[in-house]
Protein backbone atom coordinates (compact mmCIF):
# COMPACT_ATOMS: atom_id res chain seq x y z
CA UNK A 1 0.00 0.00 0.00
CA UNK A 2 1.65 3.17 -1.14
CA UNK A 3 1.69 6.07 1.94
CA UNK A 4 -0.93 7.88 0.41
CA UNK A 5 -3.57 5.71 0.38
CA UNK A 6 -6.73 6.67 2.17
CA UNK A 7 -6.87 3.69 3.86
CA UNK A 8 -3.19 3.91 5.52
CA UNK A 9 -4.20 7.26 6.64
CA UNK A 10 -7.42 6.40 8.57
CA UNK A 11 -6.17 3.34 10.53
CA UNK A 12 -2.92 5.24 11.86
CA UNK A 13 -2.17 4.84 15.46
CA UNK A 14 -3.79 8.14 17.40
CA UNK A 15 -2.29 11.16 17.96
CA UNK A 16 0.34 11.16 20.85
CA UNK A 17 0.19 7.43 20.95
CA UNK A 18 3.16 5.04 19.83
CA UNK A 19 3.42 1.61 18.32
CA UNK A 20 6.69 -0.04 19.98
CA UNK A 21 8.09 -2.23 17.17
CA UNK A 22 10.63 -5.24 17.67
CA UNK A 23 14.03 -3.50 17.90
CA UNK A 24 13.00 -1.18 19.94
CA UNK A 25 10.70 -3.27 22.38
CA UNK A 26 14.10 -5.31 23.40
CA UNK A 27 15.08 -2.30 25.06
CA UNK A 28 12.47 -1.76 27.08
CA UNK A 29 12.15 -5.57 28.07
CA UNK A 30 15.57 -5.37 28.94
CA UNK A 31 14.73 -2.08 31.32
CA UNK A 32 11.75 -3.55 32.68
CA UNK A 33 13.39 -6.94 33.71
CA UNK A 34 16.05 -5.33 35.00
CA UNK A 35 13.89 -2.12 36.92
CA UNK A 36 12.04 -5.34 38.15
CA UNK A 37 14.95 -7.05 39.49
CA UNK A 38 16.39 -3.86 41.50
CA UNK A 39 13.54 -2.88 42.84
CA UNK A 40 12.74 -6.47 43.89
CA UNK A 41 15.84 -6.28 45.92
CA UNK A 42 14.37 -3.52 47.80
CA UNK A 43 11.65 -5.74 49.12
CA UNK A 44 8.90 -3.84 46.16
CA UNK A 45 6.21 -6.16 44.86
CA UNK A 46 4.16 -5.81 42.11
CA UNK A 47 0.42 -4.11 42.31
CA UNK A 48 -1.58 -4.43 39.24
CA UNK A 49 -4.85 -2.17 38.82
CA UNK A 50 -7.62 -1.69 36.19
CA UNK A 51 -6.28 1.01 33.18
CA UNK A 52 -9.81 2.05 33.94
CA UNK A 53 -11.00 4.02 37.15
CA UNK A 54 -13.90 5.86 38.53
CA UNK A 55 -13.57 9.71 37.23
CA UNK A 56 -14.00 10.64 41.26
CA UNK A 57 -11.10 8.67 42.36
CA UNK A 58 -8.69 11.17 40.15
CA UNK A 59 -10.70 14.17 40.86
CA UNK A 60 -10.29 12.50 44.75
CA UNK A 61 -6.58 11.97 44.65
CA UNK A 62 -5.10 14.09 42.27
CA UNK A 63 -6.50 16.58 42.97
CA UNK A 64 -9.25 19.24 41.78
CA UNK A 65 -7.10 22.15 40.76
CA UNK A 66 -4.22 20.19 39.11
CA UNK A 67 -3.52 20.71 35.56
CA UNK A 68 -4.58 16.56 35.08
CA UNK A 69 -7.88 16.65 36.43
CA UNK A 70 -8.60 19.84 35.04
CA UNK A 71 -7.45 19.60 31.67
CA UNK A 72 -5.97 16.18 30.63
CA UNK A 73 -7.80 13.44 31.98
CA UNK A 74 -9.47 11.01 29.06
CA UNK A 75 -13.37 10.98 30.37
CA UNK A 76 -15.97 8.70 29.26
CA UNK A 77 -19.39 7.81 30.19
CA UNK A 78 -19.95 3.88 29.89
CA UNK A 79 -23.37 2.02 29.13
CA UNK A 80 -24.06 2.29 32.45
CA UNK A 81 -24.21 5.73 32.88
CA UNK A 82 -20.87 6.03 34.80
CA UNK A 83 -18.42 8.45 34.39
CA UNK A 84 -15.09 6.24 33.60
CA UNK A 85 -11.28 7.48 33.04
CA UNK A 86 -8.06 6.01 31.68
CA UNK A 87 -5.75 6.58 34.17
CA UNK A 88 -3.25 9.97 34.02
CA UNK A 89 -1.23 8.49 37.01
CA UNK A 90 -0.98 5.71 39.07
CA UNK A 91 -1.04 6.55 42.89
CA UNK A 92 -4.48 7.21 43.44
CA UNK A 93 -4.91 3.43 42.14
CA UNK A 94 -2.69 1.83 43.98
CA UNK A 95 -3.95 3.71 47.18
CA UNK A 96 -7.90 2.56 46.54
CA UNK A 97 -6.35 -1.03 45.74
CA UNK A 98 -4.88 -0.80 49.04
CA UNK A 99 -8.15 -0.09 50.97
CA UNK A 100 -10.38 -2.17 49.16
CA UNK A 101 -7.79 -5.26 49.96
CA UNK A 102 -6.90 -3.81 53.31
CA UNK A 103 -3.56 -4.41 52.56
CA UNK A 104 -2.36 -2.22 55.37
CA UNK A 105 -3.76 -5.34 57.85
CA UNK A 106 -1.16 -7.42 56.68
CA UNK A 107 2.26 -7.80 58.41
CA UNK A 108 4.74 -7.27 55.27
CA UNK A 109 6.13 -3.77 54.60
CA UNK A 110 3.73 -2.14 52.24
CA UNK A 111 6.33 -1.35 49.34
CA UNK A 112 4.41 -1.51 45.81
CA UNK A 113 5.47 -1.04 42.05
CA UNK A 114 4.15 -1.22 38.57
CA UNK A 115 4.94 -0.74 35.18
CA UNK A 116 2.63 0.03 32.44
CA UNK A 117 0.65 2.31 29.99
CA UNK A 118 -0.89 5.99 31.76
CA UNK A 119 -2.94 8.49 29.62
CA UNK A 120 -2.99 12.34 29.31
CA UNK A 121 -4.68 14.36 26.63
CA UNK A 122 -1.80 16.81 26.28
CA UNK A 123 -0.48 18.96 23.28
CA UNK A 124 2.14 15.82 22.43
CA UNK A 125 5.67 16.96 22.31
CA UNK A 126 8.84 15.50 22.14
CA UNK A 127 8.92 13.69 25.60
CA UNK A 128 4.92 14.28 26.34
CA UNK A 129 2.55 11.39 24.66
CA UNK A 130 -0.65 11.11 25.21
CA UNK A 131 -0.10 7.80 26.19
CA UNK A 132 3.21 6.83 27.80
CA UNK A 133 4.62 4.58 30.18
CA UNK A 134 5.73 5.02 33.90
CA UNK A 135 7.28 2.94 36.42
CA UNK A 136 5.20 3.46 39.45
CA UNK A 137 7.39 3.16 43.08
CA UNK A 138 4.96 3.79 46.38
CA UNK A 139 5.58 3.14 50.00
CA UNK A 140 2.91 2.93 52.17
CA UNK A 141 2.66 3.49 56.16
CA UNK A 142 6.50 5.00 56.19
CA UNK A 143 7.32 8.01 58.47
CA UNK A 144 10.47 7.54 59.14
CA UNK A 145 12.71 9.87 56.51
CA UNK A 146 14.98 7.34 56.11
CA UNK A 147 12.24 5.97 53.41
CA UNK A 148 12.07 9.61 51.64
CA UNK A 149 16.02 9.20 51.19
CA UNK A 150 16.58 5.30 50.23
CA UNK A 151 13.42 5.97 47.79
CA UNK A 152 16.07 8.89 45.77
CA UNK A 153 18.64 6.24 46.38
CA UNK A 154 17.16 3.54 44.60
CA UNK A 155 15.80 6.19 41.79
CA UNK A 156 19.16 6.58 41.63
CA UNK A 157 20.73 3.45 41.70
CA UNK A 158 18.35 2.56 38.77
CA UNK A 159 19.31 4.88 36.63
CA UNK A 160 23.60 4.17 37.44
CA UNK A 161 22.59 0.67 36.63
CA UNK A 162 20.77 1.28 33.64
CA UNK A 163 24.00 3.43 32.69
CA UNK A 164 22.33 6.95 33.00
CA UNK A 165 24.25 10.21 33.22
CA UNK A 166 24.49 13.68 33.32
CA UNK A 167 21.17 13.90 35.54
CA UNK A 168 20.63 16.20 38.77
CA UNK A 169 18.88 15.11 41.97
CA UNK A 170 16.40 18.07 43.67
CA UNK A 171 14.85 17.71 46.13
CA UNK A 172 12.44 19.71 48.22
CA UNK A 173 10.16 19.82 51.13
CA UNK A 174 6.62 21.73 50.39
CA UNK A 175 5.38 21.59 53.86
CA UNK A 176 2.11 20.14 55.69
CA UNK A 177 -1.56 20.97 56.50
CA UNK A 178 0.10 22.62 59.61
CA UNK A 179 2.51 25.09 57.76
CA UNK A 180 1.50 24.84 54.47
CA UNK A 181 -1.62 27.41 54.63
CA UNK A 182 0.16 30.30 55.90
CA UNK A 183 2.94 30.18 53.39
CA UNK A 184 0.13 29.74 50.68
CA UNK A 185 -1.40 33.00 51.74
CA UNK A 186 1.88 34.64 51.93
CA UNK A 187 2.72 33.84 48.48
CA UNK A 188 -1.30 34.47 47.41
CA UNK A 189 -0.36 38.17 48.38
CA UNK A 190 3.16 38.64 47.03
CA UNK A 191 1.38 37.16 43.91
CA UNK A 192 -1.48 39.33 43.58
CA UNK A 193 1.24 42.32 43.72
CA UNK A 194 2.44 41.37 40.42
CA UNK A 195 -1.12 39.86 39.18
CA UNK A 196 -0.06 42.06 35.77
CA UNK A 197 3.23 40.01 34.94
CA UNK A 198 2.00 36.55 35.29
CA UNK A 199 0.39 34.36 32.66
CA UNK A 200 -3.58 33.83 32.81
CA UNK A 201 -2.87 30.62 33.98
CA UNK A 202 -1.16 31.26 36.63
CA UNK A 203 -3.36 34.22 37.72
CA UNK A 204 -5.73 31.74 37.96
CA UNK A 205 -3.89 29.80 40.12
CA UNK A 206 -3.14 32.75 42.56
CA UNK A 207 -6.55 31.89 43.93
CA UNK A 208 -6.89 27.94 43.39
CA UNK A 209 -3.43 26.58 44.47
CA UNK A 210 -0.66 29.76 44.43
CA UNK A 211 2.72 27.07 44.99
CA UNK A 212 1.77 26.21 41.62
CA UNK A 213 3.24 29.09 39.74
CA UNK A 214 6.69 27.73 40.53
CA UNK A 215 5.90 25.28 38.10
CA UNK A 216 5.29 27.67 35.00
CA UNK A 217 7.26 27.34 32.16
CA UNK A 218 6.49 30.95 31.06
CA UNK A 219 9.81 33.00 31.29
CA UNK A 220 7.84 35.92 32.54
CA UNK A 221 6.57 34.02 35.49
CA UNK A 222 9.59 32.23 36.11
CA UNK A 223 11.21 35.84 37.09
CA UNK A 224 8.67 36.73 39.37
CA UNK A 225 8.58 33.25 41.17
CA UNK A 226 11.85 33.99 41.79
CA UNK A 227 11.89 36.78 43.68
CA UNK A 228 8.52 34.95 45.86
CA UNK A 229 9.48 34.07 49.90
CA UNK A 230 10.91 30.37 49.68
CA UNK A 231 8.49 27.82 51.27
CA UNK A 232 11.99 26.41 52.84
CA UNK A 233 11.90 29.86 55.18
CA UNK A 234 8.20 28.68 56.71
CA UNK A 235 8.77 24.94 56.97
CA UNK A 236 6.81 24.05 61.06
CA UNK A 237 9.19 22.03 63.41
CA UNK A 238 8.54 18.83 62.31
CA UNK A 239 8.84 19.30 58.26
CA UNK A 240 12.01 20.90 58.70
CA UNK A 241 13.68 18.04 61.12
CA UNK A 242 12.08 15.69 58.79
CA UNK A 243 13.72 17.49 55.65
CA UNK A 244 16.75 17.80 57.64
CA UNK A 245 17.22 14.10 58.15
CA UNK A 246 15.98 13.13 54.68
CA UNK A 247 19.33 15.27 53.51
CA UNK A 248 21.59 13.64 56.35
CA UNK A 249 20.62 10.55 54.83
CA UNK A 250 21.12 10.91 51.47
CA UNK A 251 24.14 12.41 52.35
CA UNK A 252 25.40 9.12 54.53
CA UNK A 253 24.32 7.26 50.89
CA UNK A 254 26.29 9.52 48.94
CA UNK A 255 23.47 10.48 46.93
CA UNK A 256 24.38 13.85 44.96
CA UNK A 257 21.73 16.15 45.29
CA UNK A 258 20.40 19.98 44.84
CA UNK A 259 17.39 21.59 47.11
CA UNK A 260 15.31 23.32 44.94
CA UNK A 261 13.03 25.90 46.99
CA UNK A 262 11.10 26.24 43.67
CA UNK A 263 10.14 21.89 43.30
CA UNK A 264 6.45 21.83 44.30
CA UNK A 265 5.49 19.29 41.33
CA UNK A 266 2.18 19.28 39.78
CA UNK A 267 0.31 17.18 41.71
CA UNK A 268 -1.75 18.30 44.85
CA UNK A 269 -1.08 15.74 47.22
CA UNK A 270 2.19 15.98 47.96
CA UNK A 271 3.55 17.14 51.74
CA UNK A 272 6.80 17.02 53.12
CA UNK A 273 9.02 15.88 50.62
CA UNK A 274 9.05 16.51 47.25
CA UNK A 275 12.08 15.48 44.55
CA UNK A 276 12.31 15.20 41.05
CA UNK A 277 15.64 13.76 38.47
CA UNK A 278 16.27 15.86 35.45
CA UNK A 279 18.19 14.70 32.61
CA UNK A 280 20.13 17.29 30.26
CA UNK A 281 19.54 15.06 27.28
CA UNK A 282 15.98 15.57 27.25
CA UNK A 283 15.25 19.16 26.18
CA UNK A 284 12.08 20.83 27.65
CA UNK A 285 10.66 18.15 29.28
CA UNK A 286 13.55 17.25 31.13
CA UNK A 287 11.96 15.71 34.25
CA UNK A 288 12.96 12.02 34.30
CA UNK A 289 10.73 11.07 37.09
CA UNK A 290 9.24 12.84 39.92
CA UNK A 291 7.56 11.70 43.30
CA UNK A 292 7.38 12.63 47.04
CA UNK A 293 5.36 12.38 50.00
CA UNK A 294 1.81 11.80 50.37
CA UNK A 295 0.45 11.94 54.33
CA UNK A 296 -3.22 12.56 53.97
CA UNK A 297 -3.96 10.76 50.70
CA UNK A 298 -5.60 7.63 52.67
CA UNK A 299 -6.87 9.51 54.96
CA UNK A 300 -8.55 11.82 52.33
CA UNK A 301 -10.31 9.18 50.93
CA UNK A 302 -12.16 8.16 53.74
CA UNK A 303 -9.49 5.34 54.95
CA UNK A 304 -6.71 4.89 57.81
CA UNK A 305 -4.84 7.30 58.46
CA UNK A 306 -1.28 5.63 56.48
CA UNK A 307 1.40 8.03 55.36
CA UNK A 308 2.57 7.54 51.69
CA UNK A 309 5.56 8.09 49.85
CA UNK A 310 5.93 7.16 46.21
CA UNK A 311 7.45 8.81 42.46
CA UNK A 312 6.83 7.79 38.75
CA UNK A 313 9.61 7.49 36.07
CA UNK A 314 8.15 8.05 32.44
CA UNK A 315 9.73 4.60 30.96
CA UNK A 316 9.48 6.91 26.78
CA UNK A 317 12.08 9.52 28.53
CA UNK A 318 14.77 6.93 29.85
CA UNK A 319 14.68 4.64 26.80
CA UNK A 320 15.62 8.49 25.03
CA UNK A 321 18.21 9.17 26.85
CA UNK A 322 19.56 5.26 27.39
CA UNK A 323 22.67 3.82 25.63
CA UNK A 324 21.84 0.33 25.53
CA UNK A 325 20.34 -1.00 22.15
CA UNK A 326 20.09 -4.87 22.51
CA UNK A 327 19.50 -6.67 19.48
CA UNK A 328 17.91 -10.17 18.91
CA UNK A 329 18.60 -12.12 16.48
CA UNK A 330 17.61 -15.59 15.37
CA UNK A 331 19.92 -18.62 17.31
CA UNK A 332 19.42 -21.79 14.98
CA UNK A 333 17.91 -21.60 11.52
CA UNK A 334 16.74 -24.82 10.26
CA UNK A 335 17.70 -25.00 6.42
CA UNK A 336 16.09 -28.41 4.61
CA UNK A 337 15.58 -30.22 1.76
CA UNK A 338 12.07 -32.29 0.09
CA UNK A 339 8.94 -32.98 2.02
CA UNK A 340 10.89 -35.15 4.79
CA UNK A 341 13.75 -33.04 5.34
CA UNK A 342 10.54 -30.45 6.26
CA UNK A 343 9.17 -32.74 8.23
CA UNK A 344 12.54 -33.63 9.93
CA UNK A 345 13.35 -29.95 10.66
CA UNK A 346 9.70 -29.09 11.96
CA UNK A 347 10.73 -32.41 14.57
CA UNK A 348 13.98 -30.90 15.11
CA UNK A 349 12.62 -27.45 15.64
CA UNK A 350 10.66 -29.13 18.61
CA UNK A 351 13.70 -30.76 20.06
CA UNK A 352 16.14 -27.76 20.65
CA UNK A 353 13.21 -25.01 21.13
CA UNK A 354 12.45 -28.03 23.86
CA UNK A 355 15.75 -27.24 25.07
CA UNK A 356 15.97 -23.43 25.20
CA UNK A 357 17.05 -22.63 22.07
CA UNK A 358 15.74 -20.39 20.02
CA UNK A 359 14.71 -21.97 16.61
CA UNK A 360 13.41 -21.24 13.21
CA UNK A 361 12.51 -23.47 10.05
CA UNK A 362 12.12 -22.17 6.41
CA UNK A 363 8.46 -23.60 5.64
CA UNK A 364 8.50 -22.74 1.90
CA UNK A 365 10.92 -25.21 -0.40
CA UNK A 366 13.98 -23.08 -1.47
CA UNK A 367 17.36 -24.24 -1.98
CA UNK A 368 20.01 -24.31 0.25
CA UNK A 369 21.87 -21.47 -1.26
CA UNK A 370 18.58 -19.02 -0.79
CA UNK A 371 18.32 -20.97 3.07
CA UNK A 372 21.81 -19.70 3.52
CA UNK A 373 21.06 -16.04 2.36
CA UNK A 374 18.03 -16.08 4.70
CA UNK A 375 20.06 -17.04 7.36
CA UNK A 376 22.80 -14.66 7.37
CA UNK A 377 19.79 -11.80 6.88
CA UNK A 378 18.11 -13.13 9.80
CA UNK A 379 21.79 -12.68 11.79
CA UNK A 380 21.58 -16.54 12.82
CA UNK A 381 24.32 -17.67 14.53
CA UNK A 382 23.96 -21.17 13.83
CA UNK A 383 22.39 -23.29 10.56
CA UNK A 384 21.40 -26.72 10.80
CA UNK A 385 21.64 -28.42 7.45
CA UNK A 386 18.99 -31.15 6.24
CA UNK A 387 19.44 -33.04 3.34
CA UNK A 388 18.75 -37.17 2.82
CA UNK A 389 21.85 -37.95 3.81
CA UNK A 390 21.39 -36.53 6.75
CA UNK A 391 17.78 -37.86 7.50
CA UNK A 392 19.21 -41.33 6.24
CA UNK A 393 22.14 -41.31 8.92
CA UNK A 394 20.44 -39.64 11.58
CA UNK A 395 23.41 -36.69 11.60
CA UNK A 396 23.08 -33.41 10.81
CA UNK A 397 25.44 -31.22 9.97
CA UNK A 398 25.68 -27.87 12.22
CA UNK A 399 27.31 -24.42 11.04
CA UNK A 400 28.80 -22.13 13.01
CA UNK A 401 28.28 -19.28 10.87
CA UNK A 402 31.01 -16.55 12.83
CA UNK A 403 33.54 -19.07 12.82
CA UNK A 404 32.33 -20.89 9.22
CA UNK A 405 33.27 -24.42 10.76
CA UNK A 406 30.86 -27.22 10.11
CA UNK A 407 30.07 -30.18 12.53
CA UNK A 408 28.32 -33.52 12.23
CA UNK A 409 26.14 -35.21 15.04
CA UNK A 410 23.12 -36.38 16.45
CA UNK A 411 20.77 -33.61 17.52
CA UNK A 412 22.15 -34.29 21.46
CA UNK A 413 25.91 -33.95 20.20
CA UNK A 414 24.57 -30.65 18.37
CA UNK A 415 22.42 -29.35 20.70
CA UNK A 416 25.43 -29.56 23.42
CA UNK A 417 28.24 -27.41 21.05
CA UNK A 418 25.16 -25.21 20.94
CA UNK A 419 24.77 -24.94 24.75
CA UNK A 420 28.04 -24.82 25.45
CA UNK A 421 29.24 -21.66 23.17
CA UNK A 422 25.99 -20.24 25.45
CA UNK A 423 24.47 -17.66 22.48
P1 LIG B 1 4.14 13.03 36.93
O1 LIG B 1 3.22 11.85 37.12
O2 LIG B 1 3.50 14.15 36.18
O3 LIG B 1 4.83 13.43 38.18
O4 LIG B 1 5.29 12.52 35.94
C1 LIG B 1 6.26 11.59 36.32
C2 LIG B 1 7.13 11.28 35.11
O5 LIG B 1 6.33 10.68 34.10
C3 LIG B 1 7.72 12.50 34.45
O6 LIG B 1 8.93 12.85 35.06
C4 LIG B 1 7.93 12.01 33.03
O7 LIG B 1 9.13 11.27 32.92
C5 LIG B 1 6.77 11.09 32.82
N1 LIG B 1 5.66 11.76 32.13
C6 LIG B 1 4.67 12.52 32.65
N2 LIG B 1 3.81 12.93 31.70
C7 LIG B 1 4.25 12.41 30.54
C8 LIG B 1 3.78 12.46 29.19
N3 LIG B 1 2.68 13.11 28.84
N4 LIG B 1 4.51 11.80 28.24
C9 LIG B 1 5.62 11.12 28.57
N5 LIG B 1 6.11 11.03 29.82
C10 LIG B 1 5.43 11.66 30.81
Amino acid sequence: MSAETPAKKELAAIKGTKDILPGEVEVWQAVEAETRRLVELYGYRELRTPIIEPTELFEKGTGETSDIVTKEMYTFTDKGGRSITLRPEYTPSMARAILEHRLDLLPEPMRYYYIGPMFRYDKPQKGRYRQFHQLDIEVFNEKDPAIDAEIIEMADALLRTLGVEGTETLVNSVGCRACRPAYSRDLRSHAEKVRDRLCPDCRRKIATNPLRIFDCKVEGCREQAALFPKITATLCQECREHFARVCSYLDLYKVAYRVEPNLVRGLDYYTKTTFEIISGGLGAQNALLGGGRYDDMMKDFGGPDICGIGFAMGVERLISVLQIRPERKTVLYIAHMGDAGKRKGLELARFFRRNGVESLVEFGSKGFKAQFGRANKLGAAWVLVIGEDEIRKGLYQLKDMAAGTQTEGTPEDLLKIIQDKKI
